[in-house]
């Protein structure tokens, strides 16, 4: 079998060669093993991988195929974030207070996927409860990653997640995103992230982070692949509360649709000074593209947007400080040393195996629950959102979809966002998106000078992934002609 390049090999055409008989699920799991013990000693994009119970899982789905089956998927291995219950395997969410926990169930997203014949080989790395931008909150260390520049962040949270399929260990992966969590890593490791609309995918299975928020997606080589797997995930789910029961169209195929006689916005919030120029540039000469392909591109506005972080900060906060109080040393996972009382084992557990941010943040979102603030912080935070969502309704009466950055700025090296809180929290071109509902996707756009991935952002109302990716499929396509010819 001739060498497989995992930095480039899509699900598709994996799964048309297991297919056509070019390979087995053996050996390919077998060839991504490889890589992996090659690779990730240097990338830490994974935290747990049993290769034994790899193989194995690809043994069973060549023995299918063998009894007929031709599931989209049929042993095709997926990286799958830290957070995403996959039965018997860790679920750990890069926390010590977690460690040794094992998922007793599939997520839906798991299940689903397992249907279709995909394979679950490892566990990716993450910010811990995906709380930061960078995936060096993780307990187990930092995942390094860039194209261009070694000792870089690949963003995050999901940034295991993006570092394994840019970086050349998997095919494809999963991510959540609650601000941003999936299109920032993407942007930065030079991959396709995807965050459905709130509602779109099932999230049951998958660690609540800021339940409001929250959504499980695709991080993919190119924008079908995306289409594919949010095609097999997307679709109600009675066990999570907040799935809707909408059509699930043919994503794949809307890929080919065109953007003739789109309008599309550029919101002028998202291009203000504090946009490092290559990256306002790249968007710009993106939307250029566009109308070269028959969009129209109009100037829009989301007055809100300076709102957006303060809002999101306070919202999030909030919910995932009540989300983690389950994490108390008596059911879930680790407890703490030392413990005598009641309160000990509280004190202990939390204060022994929560990290730095993850403290942070429980602290700051139970202060503006408390009593006293939650009126000026909590409640304030509720209305800017429906602000916030208010100004993507109106923009979206008079365009189809948005084209902006995806983060103010490229990646930078690892160890220095602790120092510089504002570089540190890069989600203002992330979070509105989610605080609206919307779907949003990144697409590679290019690279600076230096040689460091640009995302392009599209944003679409709730529901319009088809669109959405109809316009991501478009900007992919022209992207390579113009790389092409340079
Ligand atoms: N970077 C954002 C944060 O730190 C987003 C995280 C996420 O989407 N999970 O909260």
């Amino acid at each position: 079998m001739e060498k497989i390049d995992f930095s480039t090999l899509t699900i598709r055409s994996a799964a048309e060669a297991l297919r056509g008989g070019s390979y087995t699920s053996v050996s390919l799991v077998g060839a991504l093993l490889e890589a992996v013990r090659q690779r990730n000693p240097a990338l830490n994009a994974y935290l747990w991988i049993d290769e034994e119970d790899a193989l194995a899982q690809a043994a069973a789905a060549d023995a299918a195929r063998a009894a007929g089956s031709n599931g989209a998927l049929l042993g095709v291995p997926l990286a799958i974030k830290d957070n995403i219950s996959v039965a018997g395997q860790p679920c750990g969410c890069a926390s010590r207070i977690l460690e040794g926990y094992r998922a007793p169930f599939d997520a839906t997203v798991i299940g689903r996927l397992r249907a279709a014949g995909a394979l679950f080989v490892g566990r990716t790395n993450m910010d811990e409860f995906a709380m930061g931008s960078t995936t060096e909150n993780s307990a187990y260390g930092p995942t390094t990653f860039n194209p261009a520049k070694p000792g870089y962040v690949p963003g995050g949270s999901s940034g295991g997640s993006a570092a394994a399929v840019a970086g050349g260990v998997a095919v494809g992966a999963l991510g959540t995103d609650t601000g941003g969590s999936i299109r920032q890593p993407a942007a930065y490791c030079g991959c396709v992230g995807l965050r459905p609309s709130y509602g779109r995918i099932s999230r049951y299975g998958a660690v609540a982070c800021a339940s409001s928020l929250d959504q499980i997606g695709p991080l993919t080589h190119d924008v079908r692949d995306t289409a594919l797997l949010l095609g097999i995930m997307a679709g109600a789910d009675p066990r999570d509360v907040i799935s809707q029961d909408q059509p699930v169209p043919d994503y794949v195929a809307a890929c080919d649709g065109g953007i003739r006689g789109m309008r599309l916005g550029l919101p002028r919030e998202y291009f203000s000074g504090d946009v490092h120029p290559e990256v306002a540039a790249r968007v710009r000469e993106y939307a250029g593209l566009c109308r070269g392909m028959g969009a129209e591109i109009v100037d829009v506005s989301l007055p809100h947007t300076q709102c957006a972080i303060a809002t999101y900060y306070i919202i999030m906060t909030a919910e995932i400080s009540a989300n983690l109080a389950r994490y108390d040393g008596i059911r879930y996972g680790r407890r703490g040393e030392g413990v005598t009382t009641t309160q000990d084992l509280y004190g202990k557990t939390r204060g022994q195996f929560l990290g730095r941010e993850a403290k942070r943040r429980i602290l700051m979102g139970t202060y503006f629950l408390s009593s006293g603030n939650y009126e000026a912080y909590y409640m304030r935070g509720l209305k800017a959102r429906t602000l916030i969502r208010r100004d993507f309704d109106q923009v979206f009466e008079t365009c189809d979809a948005l084209l902006t950055p995806v983060a103010p700025r490229p990646a930078f090296p690892c160890g220095t966002a602790e120092d510089d809180p504002q570089a540190f929290y890069l989600d203002i071109f992330t979070v509105p998106a989610g605080l609206a509902g919307a779907c949003a996707i990144s697409v590679p756009a290019g690279a600076t000078a230096e040689g460091q991935p640009i995302g392009l952002q599209v944003v679409a109302p709730a529901f319009a992934e088809e669109r959405l990716l109809r316009i991501a499929a478009a900007c992919e396509a022209a992207g390579r002609r113009t790389e092409g010819q340079s």
